[in-house]
């Protein structure tokens, strides 16, 4: 997002901020920014179209591409716009990540203390926050490659955005890659809170080592992928091996599969991941990718593998008939 910094001879600021997503998660970049400013001495506030009134800088941040813009006037001297939302095209029926767009924050918001104030209810003792960024793996249906570089490194301590909260989001898209994950996930051992992987540990890159230390820390449901159906057989043994040294299952230690679905496998290796899951008692969580276009047949495994469902029904020709024709 764009450069944060003053005017020479500008005195204090009337910042606004403009979340386009809606409020449903806490935006990262935007609780940085208030931090900054706020620290400058500036006045910060979300941005109300009626009442605001004019302002120095708005800021407005969107992450996702399916948001749409803000359709109010903006009454400010300067308007920046920022986040991956802005940043997105689609072409050729794909979505494509347009870097030369990205704007990064300067290095002196990026490693701020995020203002957590501005979204009181969705952090009430939670921290948010990355460790790492980028991801080696390049999947053809993901952005961070583009946007945050092919190789995972270590971008904080976790001290940089916590501060004794009891549970810790982390927004990390592949911590495990990172050279420095056993320092990092030795922090968030030590740190006892309950911790969130929201985008999911590489199950690839799972080892003896890791899986010991992932046990020592409090975890909420852990999330992993099963996206290419080409490294069957490392995830699927790689599976197993977290399952024999965790015992976690459906009701103990919770674990949710990703199954990237309507990309490039048939019906049938969706089926028969999904079943592995099960044979596992991991929980298949089937990701359809351009659900407005897809096959109605997968919002029907969708719906199949919802809890209550799945497990009393094991085959999906039983749950939808219309499979066997
Ligand atoms: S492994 Fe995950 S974060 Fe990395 S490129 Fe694939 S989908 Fe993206």
């Amino acid at each position: 997002m764009g450069a944060a910094g003053k005017d020479s001879g500008c005195n204090s600021m009337r910042v606004g901020l403009i979340d386009v997503d809606g409020h449903n998660f806490p935006n990262i970049p935007l609780m940085k920014l208030s931090a900054w400013h706020k620290q400058q001495g500036d006045t910060v506030e979300w941005y109300e179209p009626l009442f605001s009134g004019h302002m120095n800088r708005v800021y407005m941040s969107k992450v996702f591409s399916f948001t749409q813009d803000y359709p109010y006037f903006v009454d400010a001297d300067e308007v920046v716009r920022g986040g991956s939302g802005y940043c997105i095209e689609l072409a050729d029926g794909r979505e494509h990540y347009q870097k030369e767009r990205d704007k990064e924050l300067p290095p002196e918001v990026e490693h701020i203390y995020p203002d957590y104030s501005i979204y009181p209810e969705l952090t009430q003792d939670k921290a948010f926050g990355f460790l790492t960024r980028g991801c080696p793996r390049g999947c053809e249906f993901c952005h961070v490659g583009c946007k945050e570089g092919k190789r995972s490194h270590k971008v904080a301590d976790l001290s940089e955005f916590w501060r004794g909260q009891k549970n810790i989001v982390l927004c990390d898209p592949n911590t495990l890659a990172c050279p420095e994950h056993m320092e990092l996930l030795q922090q968030l051992k030590d740190s006892k809170a309950r911790v969130n992987f929201n985008q999911g540990l590489d199950i690839r890159l799972m080892n003896e080592r890791n899986i010991e230390l992932l046990k020592q820390i409090k975890l909420e449901t852990i999330h992993v992928a099963y996206d290419r159906y080409t490294d069957k057989d490392i995830i699927e043994a790689k599976m197993k091996m977290f399952k024999e040294m965790t015992g976690y299952n459906k009701d103990r230690g919770r674990v949710m599969v990703y199954v990237l679905c309507n990309f490039d496998t048939t019906i049938e290796q969706d089926i028969e991941r999904i079943q592995f899951c099960r044979s596992l008692e991991f929980i298949p969580y089937p990701m359809i990718y351009d659900k407005e276009h897809a096959d109605p047949i997968y919002k029907k495994l969708q719906r199949w593998c919802n809890n209550f469902v799945f497990w009393k029904t094991p085959r999906f020709e039983d749950y939808d008939a219309s499979i066997r024709r």
